[in-house]
């Protein structure tokens, strides 16, 4: 049973619920948390399907607040895949004793405020309420499943699959005909591992993806031992590089363009054996001037013409536009998979999927049938789970009423209208352009820390300011614009769910945006409104 009342309520108990529920039961609070799943973990939770593996390596995608947590957990392998970071969730509830704070199998699905005493009324899908002062959103940014509407989705009579949702006891496809609907990372990285199981395997390709060799390897103990030994100053070199994470690797300043061609190639093919997003280290203007992305974009279509041995299937393969202005990919084997006779890729891009049927699919004038179809067609990410909740503020407006154009965020922590609300790595922070579990230590820490002096202080109540937001969303918006992020359609501008705003969602600019947090809680709170 849940209580009628409490201090703080966090919703989610994935990476960022678990270190928030933890801050707030350092500060004395009475914390309740609420989760839909069974269990901790999240995204992790959730995403079991084959393959499924960090794309950051275990050393860095891992909490630091505990140096004792951090020298005894072992990780196996360079990237771990997602059992290993299940279990590091779960055994980080046990230890620091935050099981007994969750509730599972809660689905929160509406959060109303009360202006008269400043609280916030939570209610669950299961018929539940409960009343908080503090209410904070730990729901993740990608943790809501998009399935295309596709025509005939409920006439298929097969077994239907989404990556982002995937059954506890697994799926064996021995012997099956099966489809994967999508080539973004969960695909690229279930693609192989279900083609090994199948009979046949078709994928349908929409938009073909750019995607690096993950070089996964066994993590050896004496790499672990030396990273621990200096672990401080690892974390502390990552806390300034753009996406929180990568100091061990070199990251070379010069242009591109300025290269010969055989400096070029040797330096691509050596960060190409790096493995995974170090490739774009290669050199310092791949991801801001479109020219110099020209030259990365190529090598990789020419590693994939080496790689697939069909010169068609190869140039369907090989992604148009730019490069990493999607979110880039790391795989294992992905377009080796290509070269199997079993294998087969359906391009979707012209002639699109017109609707599911009793037996399978149909495009083009074709009927595919299948046993099963997987779809790995990502996520309304970074506003969809907050969004599906039914969030009402001051005075009635909802959530969805005020981003109906976009989210409109406050350092994408708060959002104006909607006091005492927090948002873990929300729309407007560096999310998912970062380390998450960096992210959301960071927001932990930061919100805790505001809870604290709001007490201290005797307000019962603070939100942001509708100027400080606006000035916000404006430099948001501004320096993407001096990027390549916004030229392609990508889930961080919200492109892949039809009639979703436009917008780009991440802030860009990790190291400044923890300066300036640290800047505005010295100056207690700018950009805040209190009573
Ligand atoms: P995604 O990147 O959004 O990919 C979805 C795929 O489904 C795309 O290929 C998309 O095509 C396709 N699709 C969507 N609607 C379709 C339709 N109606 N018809 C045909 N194809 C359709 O989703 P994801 O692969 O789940 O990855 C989401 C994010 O999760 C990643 O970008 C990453 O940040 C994170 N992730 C990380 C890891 C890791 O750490 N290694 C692994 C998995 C996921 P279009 O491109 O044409 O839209």
């Amino acid at each position: 049973m849940l209580p009628k009342r409490c201090d703080a309520v966090v919703v989610g108990a994935g990476f960022g619920g678990l270190i928030m529920t933890l801050r707030l039961r350092e500060l004395g609070l009475d914390v309740v948390g609420l989760e839909r799943g069974g269990d901790f973990g999240g995204t992790w939770y959730w995403n079991r399907y084959p393959g499924c593996r960090c794309d950051v390596e275990s050393m860095e995608y891992s909490y630091q607040f505990s140096k004792e947590l951090e020298q005894e957990w072992q990780w196996p392998e360079r990237y771990s895949a997602q059992p290993e970071i299940l279990a590091y969730a779960q055994h980080v509830a046990d230890r620091f004793d935050v099981r007994r704070l969750f509730h599972f199998n809660r689905e929160v699905v509406s959060a109303v405020f009360d202006s008269t005493d400043s609280t916030w009324t939570v209610g669950t899908r299961e018929g539940e309420a409960l009343t908080c002062s503090y209410l904070i959103m730990a729901t993740g940014c990608l943790s809501a499943a998009n399935i295309p509407a596709f025509a005939g989705l409920n006439d298929y009579k097969g077994r239907t699959y989404h990556t982002g949702a995937w059954p506890h006891g697994g799926v064996d496809f021995t012997g099956q005909r099966v489809a994967v609907i999508g080539t973004g990372s969960s695909a690229i990285q279930s693609i192989p591992i279900i083609a090994r199981q199948a009979k046949s395997l078709h994928v349908f390709q929409r938009t073909a993806n750019y995607s690096i060799p993950a070089q996964n390897a066994p993590l050896p103990e004496e790499t672990a031992a030396a990273i621990k030994a200096n672990y401080g100053e690892l974390r502390e070199r990552n806390w300034n590089q753009p996406a929180a994470f990568g100091a061990y690797y070199e990251r070379n300043p010069d242009s591109v363009l300025t290269a010969t061609p055989e400096e070029r190639k040797a330096r691509f093919e050596r960060y190409w054996v790096m493995g995974g997003f170090m490739f774009l280290g290669a050199f310092g203007d791949l991801v801001m001037n479109v020219d110099a992305n020209a030259h990365a974009a190529e090598f990789v279509r020419s590693k994939i013409r080496e790689t697939v041995k069909d010169p068609g299937t190869a140039e369907l393969l090989c992604p148009k536009g730019i490069i990493a202005c999607k979110r880039l990919c790391a795989d294992t084997g992905y377009f080796e998979t290509y070269n199997l006779p079993h294998v087969k890729l359906v391009d979707v891009s012209q002639k699109p999927i017109e609707r599911l049927n009793p037996t399978g699919l149909e495009t083009g004038g074709n009927h595919y049938e299948f046993d099963a179809i997987v779809f790995a067609t990502g996520f309304d990410a970074m506003t969809g789970a907050l969004l599906r909740m039914g969030i009402v503020g001051e005075g009635g407006l909802t959530l969805k009423d005020k981003w109906s154009a976009g989210p409109r965020t406050w350092l994408g922590v708060t959002t104006s209208g909607f006091p005492n609300l927090w948002m873990m790595t929300g729309p407007g922070s560096p999310s998912v352009l970062a380390n998450m579990i960096t992210g959301v230590e960071h927001h932990a820490d930061f919100i805790s820390r505001q809870i604290e002096w709001l007490r201290k202080q005797g307000h019962t109540r603070i939100e942001a300011d509708v100027a400080a937001e606006d000035q916000w969303v404006d430099t948001l918006n501004q320096r993407a614009s001096l990027t390549l992020y916004p030229h392609c359609n990508s889930w961080y501008l919200g492109a892949n769910v039809p009639g979703k705003p436009r917008v780009f969602m991440p802030y860009l600019g990790w190291p400044d945006y923890v300066q300036r947090l640290r800047q505005i809680e010295a100056d207690d709170y700018t950009g805040f409104k209190v009573a």
